[in-house]
């Protein structure tokens, strides 16, 4: 079922569609293309008042060889179709593989950042969601969100992560509250990013990122089972042979350098954690610039994980 009255784009709804000659981006909605602002969901939409939706944040790159190419699309949609899974949303990954490419082809976007996302509509304001219509939406834009590869201060958030035991690391819409509790918290003392830590004194993630440490030339990836499964962080796992491990908030105030990854955030140095300056970002830039490489099909061993648009 569909919430959205499809327009005269539905002439266009699962065929390969032509580019749109504007500047206006177009998402993909239940079978449809449509303007990225238009106004279509009922305000009963269940995920609306519950979070009881899954999303992605996935990046495509102008590539060095004049295309454009999507990042560990695969693995993004795989991810994606767990959360669902726990929703009892139905999601094909090909199928949206599918649609991701239409709609980056659609609005000749190149760098961009795409999100898919799946949620629970209409059909009843209680609990028990099978009855509930479910539905689909792909949206790219030009990236700049998030940390945005710049160096970075970090804040402890006084926030705990949601509990694995509670919410599994997955991006469920819900749980992504508390990301934004915790950046609110420490925006307000000047911080640009959130780090969660626990009761032990782990370090857990950031609220859209995950964490890294330099001791010597040794890079250690933060381990937490609270924290999402970063595809970024086990790209970084694999091209540098990093260990992952937990650690605590005094190892990360002690190390020589920090930083943190994620899709959004690319791999950004860390300058400051608290009252902590790092002296420098040397293994941080080294690592920022191999994964831009990796993600401009600049690096061969690395081109399997790029999805061409
Ligand atoms: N942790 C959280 C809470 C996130 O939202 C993200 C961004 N998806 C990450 C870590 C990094 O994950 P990825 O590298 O897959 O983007």
């Amino acid at each position: 079922m569909s919430v959205i009255t499809p327009s005269r784009a539905d002439a266009d709804a699962g065929t390969t569609s032509p580019p749109v000659a504007t500047g206006t981006p177009q998402l993909w909605i239940d079978g449809a293309f449509l303007p990225a602002d238009a106004s279509c969901l009922p305000a009963t939409t269940h995920a609306l008042h519950y979070g009881s939706g899954v999303f992605e944040g996935i990046r495509s790159y102008a590539t060095d060889d004049g295309g454009t190419a999507v990042f560990r699309l695969p693995e993004h949609l795989e991810r994606m179709q767990r959360g669902a899974r726990l929703l009892g949303i139905s999601l094909d990954v090909d199928h949206v593989s599918d649609i991701v490419l239409q709609v980056l082809r659609r609005n000749r976007h190149r760098d961009a950042y795409i999100r898919p996302l799946a949620w629970l509509g209409v059909g009843s304001m209680g609990l028990d969601v099978t009855a509930l219509s479910q539905h689909l939406m792909v949206a790219t834009m030009t990236p700049a969100v998030h940390l945005g590869g710049a160096s970075i201060r970090l804040g402890v958030s006084g926030w705990r992560r949601n509990p694995a035991t509670s919410l599994p690391p997955l991006k469920l819409c819900g749980a992504y509250v508390n990301s934004l509790l915790a950046k609110h918290e420490v925006a307000a003392r000047g911080f640009e990013e959130a780090l969660f830590v626990d009761a032990s004194g782990h370090v857990v993630e950031c609220t859209g990122a995950n964490v890294f440490m330099v001791q010597g030339d040794r890079i250690t990836a933060v381990e937490h089972p609270d924290a999402l499964a970063g595809i970024t962080a086990a790209t970084l796992l694999e091209v540098t042979g990093a260990q992952s491990r937990a650690v605590t908030l005094d190892e990360l105030r002690d190390a020589d350098e920090v930083f943190v990854c994620g899709t959004a955030a690319e791999v950004a140095p860390v300058s400051r954690l608290e009252d902590r300056a790092y002296a420098g970002s040397k293994v941080g830039n080294e690592v920022a610039s191999l994964y831009r490489r990796i993600v401009r099909g600049n690096a061969p061993a690395y081109r399997h994980w790029l999805t061409h648009a």
